[in-house]
């Protein structure tokens, strides 16, 4: 789950992570009031969207204007921004080209900044620990660096039985070129992103940038926090940030249903169980020359609603040209699977190729069943027979 930068540093603020003050807005009035409570020389407007890169973006509506974050010297001007981001479509870097829909603001004071630095803690697959991830390339996106120039990133792995040692902290303080207090400053703030990490079962913190002020000190001034789905149930508060309007419609259905779903930008939709299978299943639609339109793991109880929710949700994707169902009957057996499969396209109307390859238990009762449905479903072999075929289908349709 995603939250909003200024959600992310109040529960930072709880860690004693040195943020700016501000205050969020949903309106021009609200902006305005915020802007005057701070009451400082400059102040910062800026769009609250599950999404990085909006600095550097820009408006639907106004194309080579100003981007989602705006520095503002007066509250009358911070109303104008305001009032001109809400209700508009902000296009970054992250949000593909239909943008987002600017529906909250992030009201902060103005920031003298003297250097962008980046940093991140995330669980490093490699080291199957939480890592730090640090840069002196403060405010680019870090895949960009570690492409460029990864010799600018240093990675530090924390034993979870040690936990964070203050000499680790150092250690990235002296890569960062901090010196003086500031090391001090960033061995804290280190020690206290990584309580933050724990405690509320992060999977991703990142601050870009960590900046160093004119004044010297060290300030948290973006924050982007996900959390792991899996561990949510101990934390309601955190349920509560969840924002549906930053959500794709499509994978907050699938949700509902337990459904492991990812929308992807290809033609031919994928309904698989297992996560494994799923992987595979899109590998091999690339290599025939076509690409997914999701990813999509049913589970292991491919039933007959499920199957029906995950055809009605492949389905409302314009995208898809074709299915490609890929089911292994395990414990599930392939009769009941195909008695699904079968009722589902039925009750969905099914407009577009369908491909569904079977395996495992009661394999030939299942094809048995497909092929008497009287439907349009082709039955595949094998993985590489059904990708061919789906992938063949969905070109004859063209
Ligand atoms: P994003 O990463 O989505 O573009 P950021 O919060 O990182 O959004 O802001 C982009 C840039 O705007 C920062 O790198 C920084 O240079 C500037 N910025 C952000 N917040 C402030 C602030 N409070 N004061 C001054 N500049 C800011
Ligand atoms: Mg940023």
């Amino acid at each position: 789950m995603n939250i909003h930068e200024y959600q992310a540093k109040a529960l930072l603020a709880k860690f004693a992570i040195p943020l700016l003050k501000g205050g969020v807005a949903y309106t021009k009035d609200e902006a305005m009031d915020v802007a005057r409570k701070l009451g400082g020389a400059v102040t910062v407007v800026k769009a609250q969207i599950h999404a990085g890169g909006r600095g550097k973006g820009h408006f639907k509506n106004d194309p080579t204007g100003k981007g989602g974050v705006r520095l503002s010297k007066s509250v009358d001007d911070v109303g104008a921004q305001a009032a001109a981001m809400l209700g508009q479509d902000l296009v970054t870097k992250q949000t593909g080209p239909t943008g987002r829909t600017v529906q909250r603001l992030y009201i902060e004071d103005g920031c003298d900044i003297k250097r962008e630095l980046y940093l991140s803690m995330l669980v490093g697959r490699a080291a199957g620990r939480i890592s730090v991830v640090a840069s002196t390339e403060g405010g680019m996106d870090i895949e960009t660096v570690a492409h460029e120039t990864p010799e600018k990133i240093v990675t530090q792995a924390i034993d979870p039985a040690a936990g964070y040692q203050p000499y680790q902290g150092r250690k990235i303080a002296f890569a960062l070129g901090l010196s003086g207090k500031q090391v001090g400053a960033f061995t804290t703030l280190l020690g206290n992103l990584y309580r933050a990490y724990v405690d509320l079962d992060a999977s991703l913190i990142e601050i870009n940038p960590l900046v160093v002020t004119g004044a010297g000190d060290i300030v948290a001034l973006d924050a982007k926090m996900n959390f792991d789905d899996n561990a949510l149930y101990r934390h309601k508060d955190l349920e509560e940030l969840r924002d549906v309007d930053e959500e794709d419609p499509a994978e907050t259905e699938a949700a509902k249903y337990a459904l492991n779903y990812v929308k992807l930008d290809g033609q031919i939709g994928c309904m698989v169980n297992g996560a494994g299978l799923a992987m595979a299943t899109m590998d091999i639609i690339k290599l025939y020359g076509s690409e997914p339109a999701n990813f999509l793991d049913v589970g292991g109880g491919a039933t007959k609603e499920r199957v029906t929710a995950a055809f009605k949700i492949i389905l409302k994707d314009p995208n898809v040209e074709g299915i490609l169902v890929n089911i292994f009957g395990g414990i599930m057996r392939c009769d009941v699977i195909a008695e699904g499969v079968v009722a589902a396209a039925r009750e969905v109307n099914l407009h577009v190729p369908l491909v569904v390859r079977l395996e495992g238990t009661n394999v030939d009762l299942g094809k048995k069943i497909l092929k008497e449905s009287g439907l349009k479903i082709t039955s595949a072999e094998n993985l590489a027979d059904a990708a061919e075929k789906i992938v063949k289908a969905v070109k004859e349709n063209n």
